[in-house]
């Protein structure tokens, strides 16, 4: 039984028009799906990307999901979102996103966001805007050494938009916050992996 978790900021973009604030009741599937993709997140960070999963979802519940693969796949355009758009395209046969909602660990860059307006997607829900994650203590991510402030982003890509787009931000926030910090303190040399992963890692080293 789906139940209502608890208020989340939503904007609505409309056709080229001023976006609306809206308090978002987010539920227990909202939850369900950002986790999904939070673990697709962590299927990225072990192969060296940038840890960000999106999930799509369609009115009936079928899922599809996949991570980020920019370098793990030596492909540019291997971002999440796009990755688990292709997916849906190619499963489906389906173009369009119409009615569709994207659950995305991270704010979609402005090239993913021109993907998801132009798919027409329904509803975008993010864990960790980019603002969050720039605007970090130094001590936690070398300020904004991870992620650096960008003044072309998402916004302006769905406020120029002829469609609507209902956006809801920081579902499961602090999780997402956790991966990146575990990418920084990878990149970083910073030592925090638990047992089980260093044996892993030896292993790896043993056998290759
Ligand atoms: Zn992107």
């Amino acid at each position: 039984m789906t139940r209502v978790i608890g208020e989340l900021p939503g904007i609505i973009y409309p056709p080229g028009g001023i976006a609306t604030e809206f308090p978002y009741t987010a539920n227990s599937d909202d939850v369900m799906y950002m986790e999904l993709a939070l673990e697709e997140a962590a299927i990225s960070l072990e192969q060296g990307d940038m840890p960000v999963g999106a999930v799509l979802v369609n009115s009936d519940g079928d899922v599809w999901s996949a991570h980020a693969t920019e370098k793990n796949t030596n492909r540019i355009s291997g971002h999440a979102e796009r990755n688990v758009i292709d997916k849906y395209n190619i499963d489906t046969g389906i173009l369009a996103l119409t009615g569709l909602q994207m659950y995305v660990t991270f704010e979609p860059c402005v090239g993913c966001a021109h993907a998801i307006d132009q798919g027409e997607l329904g509803a975008l829900f993010i864990a960790l805007e980019r603002s969050k994650l720039a605007e970090a203590p130094a001590e936690k991510f070398g300020g904004s050494q991870l992620i650096r402030h960008r003044n072309i982003n998402m916004r302006q890509v769905l406020t120029d938009s002829p469609r609507t787009l209902m956006v809801v931000t920081g579902l499961e926030q602090e999780a997402s916050i956790e991966l990146f910090q575990k990418k920084y303190n990878r990149d970083h040399g910073i030592v925090s992996v638990p047992l089980l992963r260093r044996s892993r890692r030896g292993h790896q080293n043993a056998t290759d």
